[in-house]
């Protein structure tokens, strides 16, 4: 039987429907707009469109955003001045710092300038810490949607075996923590670039979560029989955008699947904007 497909897009819907009506109470309580301010630096397409997508959603959410572009050749100290400034300003509640940033820069450096109270991507050290330790200030958005993704299948989450392909500060080494954590109680192997013989401990994964970057990576013979698979990969090739995943066969062999797009993306997005309403509801309290 082929397996279930995760909407993403509907359960993302829902998850930006509940933080529109707890903005909306922030608002009415307190007077507070929550407020994301994007940094995009450089004219990638693709990250001008993700920065699209994100200032939709927030306006959708009734949340203020604003977008400081900076131009391609823009130094590391002019960039660290701007998030700075966006820190100290009252009337910023998160900060996004598109990624990838232009090639000269240090991104360590810059993500770490965010203050850990205006760090709605998680990535701080201060909050992956936090994270880690099973006391979260905000979750990581990637890995965070896909929890909601796998919850929302009703399939129980402990004790089963997870893998994660891809140890990325991102999505892989998070997304690992959240389904270790507590209450999710996975047993997780995490493969990467180095890991011999990645199909055999695909075939052995009650839930495999892939997030590679390379299209079609796991193959549809690499799926156990009603695996729920979680693809996160977004490859563009040539006019389509592909996942992961080796999408037709993965989709006869297991439980339930995301499709891309349609799965993980738009949750990241939804994600964001509940970091986001949480930056304000903390600072204002
Ligand atoms: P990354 O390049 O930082 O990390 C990729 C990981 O894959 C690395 O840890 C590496 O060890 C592993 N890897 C690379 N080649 C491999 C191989 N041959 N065998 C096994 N492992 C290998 O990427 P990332 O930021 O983690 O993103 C991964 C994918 O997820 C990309 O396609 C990205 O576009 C997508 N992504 C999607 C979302 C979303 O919202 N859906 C968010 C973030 C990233």
């Amino acid at each position: 039987m082929a397996a279930r497909i995760i909407d993403g897009k509907l359960i993302a819907e829902q998850c930006r429907e509940l933080t529109a009506t707890k903005a909306a109470q922030l608002k009415t309580s307190r007077g507070v707009v929550p407020h994301l301010a994007a940094i995009l630096a450089g004219d990638d397409p693709a990250s001008q469109v993700y920065v699209r997508n994100k200032e939709r959603a927030c306006a959708k959410a009734g949340l203020h955003s604003t977008l400081h572009r900076l131009p391609a050749d823009v130094s590391q100290q002019e960039l660290i001045a701007l998030i700075q400034s966006l820190n100290q300003d009252p009337s910023v509640n998160g900060i996004l710092v598109q990624l990838p940033l232009p090639r000269h820069l240090n991104t360590t450096q810059v993500l770490d300038t965010v203050h850990p109270l205006k760090d709605v991507d998680a990535f701080h050290p201060e909050n992956v810490g936090l994270m880690l330790q099973g006391r979260p200030r905000f979750l990581p958005c990637t890995p965070a949607g896909v929890m909601q993704l796998l919850h929302s299948t009703g399939t129980p989450i402990a004790g089963k075996h997870a893998v994660i392909i891809g140890r990325s500060d991102i999505v892989g080494k998070p997304m690992a923590a959240l389904l270790i954590q507590k209450g999710a109680d996975a047993t997780v192997t995490i493969c990467h670039s180095r890991t011999p013989d990645i199909a055999a401990f695909c075939r052995q994964a009650d839930i495999l979560v892939a997030a590679v970057g390379i299209p079609e990576f796991v193959r549809g013979d690499w799926i156990k029989p009603d695996a729920v698979v979680i693809d996160v990969g977004i490859n563009r090739v040539g006019e389509r955008l592909v996942g992961d995943v080796e999408y037709a066969p993965a989709l006869e062999k297991a439980a339930a699947i995301t499709p891309v797009p349609g799965g993980v993306g738009p949750m990241t997005i939804a994600m964001l904007l509940q970091n986001t309403l949480k930056a304000a509801e903390l600072q204002s309290a």
